[in-house]
């Protein structure tokens, strides 16, 4: 049979050729189908047959011969877009192996848009011609009087016949007598062009050397990473913008990953300021339709600038010329569920896959990007000045055990009296308290019970506003008692310790006049509800601010001059081995906030241990030694970035089974240990069961350069898992609840 539109080149496969294929559902393992007509190309994505059902799948290779050709089943289709690239496919296969992700999981994360394989995008318009009618009806002279009325722009169908309020025949007759024209337009429309040149902004020297830097990398062409580091403030986002423009001016794609939606909202007018258009948007809160739009504008190298959020980094670039990842310490660029991948990671390893250059932005970088600059593995730019402030806020330590706050409450006297001048002086404050909810704990006067979830291992959290208690683990909630559960004693259950929502009430006591606002993730109905109370406070909508993490998410506060932080300690607790350098960074970020513009700020810690190294290192602003005590200590006991490490966990609803699982695994660590890692464990997890299932973990550590991917595959085949016990396996381990 003959082609009208032969391919331009030929396919990698003949029609018939068998040919592997990965499958974007079912299990873990290259299938072989039979190439469709016209052939098909390696990178093809495709529908085929699995079972009963019809699949998404990619032409990986050649047939693997596992199946007898007689048996070979036919590819349903070839999706109408492009194949993945080479490059493309390599990052996937590589991912995979890196996080020990089935390809099947990968290849899903790497086609999450709606519509794919449906036939050219396109939805049917209809304008006048110019022609006249044989007869002018009054319903016919309305549907012309809609084109007055609108302008001559087209409309589709039904849509012309709803705004000339006629049925849809009469559209059908003016269209058989050639009065209306049919016409095909785009259903995705394009994205408007991005015009690196439209509105550079004036940089500060330091910014404009750093700035040339980056530029300098994205032109060179090839693979990069640098750290951008810059303190609250000093201007980074103006800095990686002319990195985006310089891969823009080439040509070439670029991405921004930022750690929060609700930052994204600001960030877009920040770079339609600059380019003089909107990027494209890649995150949960995209639609599906702009989900597709944006899939298949990025696969055809149309959308230049996409931000988005981590899943952004498996979209299909054509030509990726740069990676930015904004706030890279964040600890929202690990993926916890499903496939457990750190996108900071991931981004280099995309980068150096597709010869792009990779900007790594953050005031309090994590340890591991630091000791890559260290080492000389990344380049690293420092931009010392707050962009038009002169200084950092003064920073004091509140010892709590010589200045302790009353009994049952938490603001000590000298965070108090600060917070009374500030307001005073018709300033903004903020308290800062890494906790939602009214109190941690609820607890019976009587019998010392305390109120836990039915489903996890947790204490349930008291949330006021909401009248319930929650499970901050799995989201149950269930009524506040007024009689203690265990003991029946009426009126004894008390609320212990401090959330955001029991601090406002202490601040309302102590400050009657002042406007206080809360700022909490569980508080905003969503993302653009979010930005629109920031910005309501941000204007000065509020005297007092009360807030959880999310303040520390480089928000600017104009009117903010003081920060308190109301328990340091918090993050300190718990055997995580990151809890120095998280508390370093959350605190460093919040502190931050204080004095921009013109007004000087300062910052208040309230602390048990201002003699603890994270706590010091805050205070006195000497982030270098902290780091360097942070890394020895790491180094000496061979863990992250020093060493490597996996956490296992195995989990089941049934708690015997579970447990033998992962006996099983320990039992089993001889390929482990040969690859010259270490296994600990079982033990019960921190938090030992949620949503009713059991959590057992296991850790395993190995010298920097082992082969650990490999044997824990290995190990993890070696042991038989029961269909209702999981086994996952967290390379780099961010988390150990
Ligand atoms: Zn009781
Ligand atoms: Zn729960």
């Amino acid at each position: 049979m003959e082609h009208l539109n032969p391919p331009l080149e030929p396919p990698d496969f003949a029609p018939g050729d068998p040919v592997a294929v990965v499958t974007a559902e079912g299990l873990d393992r290259l299938l072989d189908y039979r190439a469709p007509e016209g052939g098909a190309r390696l990178g093809a994505l495709v529908e085929v047959p699995l079972g009963p059902r019809r699949v998404l799948g990619m032409v990986w290779g050649p047939g693997t011969g596992d199946c007898a050709p007689d048996k070979l089943r036919d590819i349903g289709r070839v999706l109408d877009c492009a194949p993945m690239r080479p490059a493309m496919r390599a990052f996937l296969a590589r991912a995979a192996d890196y996080t020990l992700t089935p390809l099947t999981v990968m290849l899903r994360l790497a086609t999450r848009a709606p519509g794919l394989g449906a036939p050219p995008a396109a939805r049917p318009l209809l304008r006048l011609s110019g022609a006249a009618p044989d007869r002018l009806t009054p319903a016919r002279a309305r549907v012309l009087a809609a084109f007055a009325e609108f302008g001559n722009l087209g409309f589709a169908p039904q849509e012309l016949a709803r705004l000339a309020g006629v049925s849809t025949a009469v559209v059908k007759g003016l269209e058989a007598q050639g009065v209306l024209l049919r016409e095909v337009a785009p259903r995705d429309p394009p994205y408007p062009a991005l015009d690196q040149a439209a509105a550079p902004r004036p940089l500060s020297p330091a910014q404009g050397e750093a700035a040339a830097a980056l530029r300098a990398a994205v032109g060179a062409g090839g693979y990069s990473t640098t750290l951008l580091k810059g303190v609250t403030g000093s201007g980074k986002t103006e800095v990686y913008l002319e990195a985006v423009a310089e891969a823009l001016a080439r040509g070439r794609q670029a991405l921004v990953l930022l750690p929060e939606i609700a930052l994204s909202v600001e960030f877009l007018d920040r770079v339609e300021a600059r380019f003089g258009a909107r990027p494209a948007e890649w995150h949960s809160g995209v639609t599906q339709a702009a989900r597709r739009r944006a899939w298949r504008a990025v696969a055809a190298g149309e959308a230049r600038l996409v931000v988005g959020a981590r899943s952004a980094l498996f979209l299909p670039f054509r030509d990726l010329g740069l990676i930015v990842v904004d706030e890279e310490h964040d600890g929202s660029y690990k993926q916890e569920d499903g496939a457990l991948y750190n996108a900071r990671d991931m981004a280099v390893l995309r980068a150096s896959i597709e010869g792009a250059a990779v900007v790594l932005a953050s005031a309090t970088p994590s340890l591991e990007t630091w000791a890559n600059a260290e080492a000389g593995k990344y380049a690293r730019l420092d931009l010392p000045e707050r962009f038009g402030v002169a200084e950092l806020p003064a920073m004091a330590a509140v010892d709590l055990r010589l200045d302790p706050p009353e009994q049952g409450r938490w603001i000590a006297p000298t965070l108090e009296r600060a917070v009374g001048e500030r307001l005073a002086a018709g300033e903004q404050a903020l308290l800062f308290l890494n906790r939602r909810g009214y109190a941690p704990l609820t607890i019976c006067r009587a019998c010392g019970h305390q109120v836990g979830c039915d489903q996890c291992d947790a204490r349930m959290v008291e949330h006021r506003f909401r009248h319930r208690l929650v499970c901050h683990q799995c989201g149950a909630t269930k009524p506040i008692p007024s009689a203690c559960p265990s003991c029946k004693a009426e009126g004894r259950m008390t609320a212990l310790g401090p959330g955001v929502e029991r601090l406002a009430e202490e601040a309302a006591a102590l400050w009657p006049g002042a406007r206080i606002a809360i700022l909490s993730s569980d508080l905003a109905e969503g993302p653009r509800a979010l930005k629109a109370r920031i910005d309501e406070i941000a204007g000065g909508g509020a005297d007092l601010v009360i807030g959880t993490q999310i303040v520390s998410k480089g928000h600017n506060f104009p009117h903010l001059t003081l920060v308190g932080v109301i328990d340091a300690d918090l993050g300190l607790q718990g055997g995580d081995l990151r809890a120095a350098e998280k508390t370093f960074q959350l605190i460093r970020q919040v502190a931050g906030r204080a004095g921009r513009a013109e007004r000087p700020g300062a910052a208040l810690i309230q602390t048990h241990q201002p003699e603890h190294p994270a706590i010091r290192a805050i205070l006195t602003g000497d982030d270098e030694g902290f780091w360097r005590a942070e890394a020895a200590a790491r180094a000496r006991a061979g863990v992250p970035p020093y060493g490597r490490l996996a956490g296992i966990v195995v989990t089941g609803a049934d708690e015997a089974r579970t447990w033998e699982v992962a006996r099983a695994l320990a039992r089993a660590a001889g390929p482990l240990h040969a690859a010259g890692a270490e296994l600990w464990g079982p033990a019960p997890a921190p938090i030992a069961r949620i949503r009713g299932r059991h959590r057992v973990r296991l850790l395993a550590r190995a010298p920097k350069g082992a082969p650990l991917q490999a044997a824990l595959r290995a190990w993890a085949a070696s042991v038989p898992v029961p269909g209702n016990v999981r086994v996952s396996i967290d390379i780099d381990p961010q988390s150990f609840f």
